[in-house]
């Protein structure tokens, strides 16, 4: 009876936080994002150095630099910086020969011997970039047209430091696209209060004296774009997903749990090292990151928990008979034709996976 209730009680809860979270989250959309405004650019657009870190990409290289080339931003204010650590699928060779085709545009190569992981390709990108404005993005990713001159209207802003993207799932299923929306209503709205939890490599841009300040992008966890923007938050910018800057994520179909449960480590990584600033080190943060930062780290690291925890008693308590917890388990399984909430099962069950592999692999 005990653990009937128990169980029950975890699972309600675990429904319930995001749900409030969810109702908060509206609450700050209805917002102005008057802090966060545009002015425009009126004046001469800024320098933007725009890094695509590579490793084996040859199969969306040339897709990626003719989507950069067709971007809306006057091509003599910005240029493009291919770190490539080693590749050995003849990614260079493509590159070198998308780069005879084109040469009204400054795209700079730069080789890494050994692969020393994405972090550190940017960093020595960085040290090479011209921009007062670095624009990161992953090769296996498109933009709109006007995602970059939208991402660097925003971060024309003194109080901005960073601008990061909408993901917009490139598969038409619907029901997925609703659950999409949810992430990034929550990535809008916290956007609207301060800055967004998390970024998205797709698109990261970021105020190069604000980079440089911070010690570059941070090698020591997966996170680089979230965690560079949680660093440009603490400082007191903001960090950004505005609603107008997009971009379309290849979904890779071969390996798609790993990368999921990969992804999601870099969030916790992410997370963790935040409650250690906040909890451990004691550090001051802007009073309204540290509310969506506490939230978030709520739902990514304790959350999930409550879920897996509650079903595995709710099932105990149902093989002994209990009336209640099989009737639960019964409405659990029928609402699973659901999509949303299969997907939300499915990323519970993802974040514990990801939180246990991360206690021995920090990849
Ligand atoms: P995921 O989307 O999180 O699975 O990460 P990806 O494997 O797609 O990597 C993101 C971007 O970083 C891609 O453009 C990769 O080619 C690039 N990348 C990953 N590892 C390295 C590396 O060691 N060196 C360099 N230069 N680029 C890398
Ligand atoms: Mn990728």
């Amino acid at each position: 009876m005990m653990l009937e209730g128990l169980s029950i009680a975890l699972i309600v809860m675990h429904f319930i936080t995001p749900s409030i979270y969810y109702v908060i989250a509206r609450g700050w959309l209805r917002l102005s994002s008057k802090t966060g405004s545009r002015d425009g650019l009126t004046t001469e657009p800024p320098f933007v150095s725009i890094i695509i870190p590579t490793y084996n990409e040859a199969k969306v290289i040339t897709q990626k630099l003719s989507n950069i080339y067709l971007q809306d931003y006057p091509r003599d204010r910005f240029e493009v910086i291919i770190v490539d650590s080693g590749s050995t699928d003849g990614t260079m060779d493509l590159i070198r020969e998308w780069v005879k085709g084109h040469g009204d545009i400054n795209v700079r190569v730069i080789e890494e011997g050994v692969r020393m992981g994405k972090a550190h390709a940017l960093n020595t990108a960085l040290r090479n970039a011209k921009g007062d404005i670095i624009v990161i993005t992953d090769a296996d990713s498109t933009w709109l047209r006007d995602s970059l001159r939208n991402a660097v209207t925003w971060l024309v802003n003194d109080c901005v430091g960073a601008v990061s993207c909408n993901k917009v799932p490139r598969t038409n299923k619907d029901v997925e696209t609703e659950y999409r929306n949810y992430y990034g209503l929550l990535r809008i709205a916290e956007s609207r209060k301060f800055s967004s939890a998390i970024f998205h490599g797709e698109l990261a841009a970021f105020k190069r004296d604000l980079l440089e300040k911070i010690g570059g992008f941070p090698t020591d966890l997966g996170a680089d774009d979230s965690h560079t923007a949680g660093l440009i938050s603490m400082m007191g910018y903001r960090a950004i997903i505005p609603e107008d800057v997009k971009c379309i994520e290849y979904v890779p179909s071969k390996g798609y749990w790993t990368w999921r449960i990969r992804r999601a480590q870099h969030l916790i990584q992410h997370f963790l090292r935040f409650l250690r600033y906040v909890l451990i080190d004691g550090r001051d943060l802007p009073r309204d990151y540290r509310q969506i930062m506490l939230y978030e780290s709520y739902l990514h690291l304790v959350n999930p928990w409550l879920f897996v925890v509650g079903l595995v008693l709710i099932i105990i308590s149902a093989i002994h008979g209990a009336l209640i917890p099989i009737a639960l388990l019964l409405i659990g399984a029928a609402l699973l034709v659901i999509k949303i909430f299969r997907t939300w099962v499915m990323t519970q069950v993802i974040l514990v996976a990801a939180a246990i592999r991360n206690l021995w692999n920090k990849e």
